[in-house]
């Protein structure tokens, strides 16, 4: 599933799509679009891309007079921008179509994808907007901030780290990552971590997603770019998905449990169990 650091590559490709206006859209599943496909036609047609910005693994497409396109790409979903007339993508679900030959394709293989077309006034109060806890590369979000929340916590790190209303964008990529780069067993109890790990925890946490953003996200499963280019965050992968290999820091071979239901690779040796 494409996490943190994958869309915000989606995000900054999506920047290419400022000032265009939209002028049609075709759908052979129009459950992925809410609330339903009369309201995009009706609301989406004419309006023009202002800006664009993430929010967890949400991406939101402001929209002249007041509107937003939110999308959630969830397990499988893709967005190409290409010229009219390209090659097809596989499994492109729904097409939005620009001014000056340029089209929006929603590519997903399993469909679980879904867009809202929202007043800007509505988005903050969506439901699942609300609740979103805080963004782990915001630049106020502090050390200090970061103990504070986990300090109030209690249960497994895993499930901590995963645990979108606590913070946002994170999923069983980087949750794998960050507990290695900490050298904690994912299955650590939160109230056992010193404040030197927590300290440890946030740092790693930061630098892990900052490398995966540069490096335009980790091309696992589907992933790729907005203009079908993959990421490269993946080569830098310690533990996520790496059950049964070499550790690459101590040799020992990488144990897979299942934390939270997610399949989840760590190294019995570098990762503490707290
Ligand atoms: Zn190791």
């Amino acid at each position: 599933m494409p996490e943190l650091a994958e869309v915000q590559t989606i995000v900054s490709d999506l920047h290419h799509l400022v000032g265009y206006t939209f002028k049609s859209i075709q759908t052979d599943w129009p459950k992925a679009l809410s609330p339903s496909l009369s309201a995009f036609q009706k609301n989406l047609i004419g309006k023009k891309i202002i800006a664009v910005h993430r929010r967890a693994k949400y991406i939101a497409i402001e929209l002249s007079d007041d509107w937003i396109l939110l999308i959630h790409l969830r397990m499988s979903g893709r967005l190409f921008i290409r010229e009219k007339g390209h090659k097809a993508d596989t499994h492109v679900h729904v097409c939005f179509e620009f001014d000056r030959n340029k089209e929006l394709r929603f590519s997903d293989q399993r469909k679980f994808g879904r867009a809202w077309m929202l007043k800007k006034s509505d988005y903050k109060t969506l439901p699942e907007i609300k609740k979103l806890g805080q963004e782990p590369l915001d630049p106020n979000f502090t050390v200090d901030d970061f103990k504070a929340r986990f300090r109030s916590k209690k249960g497994k790190l895993k499930a901590k780290l995963l645990d979108q209303t606590l913070l946002a964008g994170i999923g069983n990529i980087y949750a794998d990552e960050i507990s290695f780069a900490a050298g904690l067993h994912p299955q650590s109890s939160l109230e056992n971590l010193s404040e030197s790990d927590l300290e440890n925890l946030y740092h790693e946490m930061r630098r892990i997603l900052e490398y995966a953003v540069q490096a335009r996200g980790s091309s696992v499963g589907e992933f790729m770019d907005a203009f079908g280019n993959i990421g490269s965050a993946q080569k830098m992968h310690y533990a996520y998905g790496r059950k049964g290999l070499p550790c690459k820091v101590c040799g020992t071979t990488l144990h897979g449990i299942k934390v939270a239901q997610r399949g989840t690779s760590f190294c019995p040796k570098c990762q503490e169990l707290k």
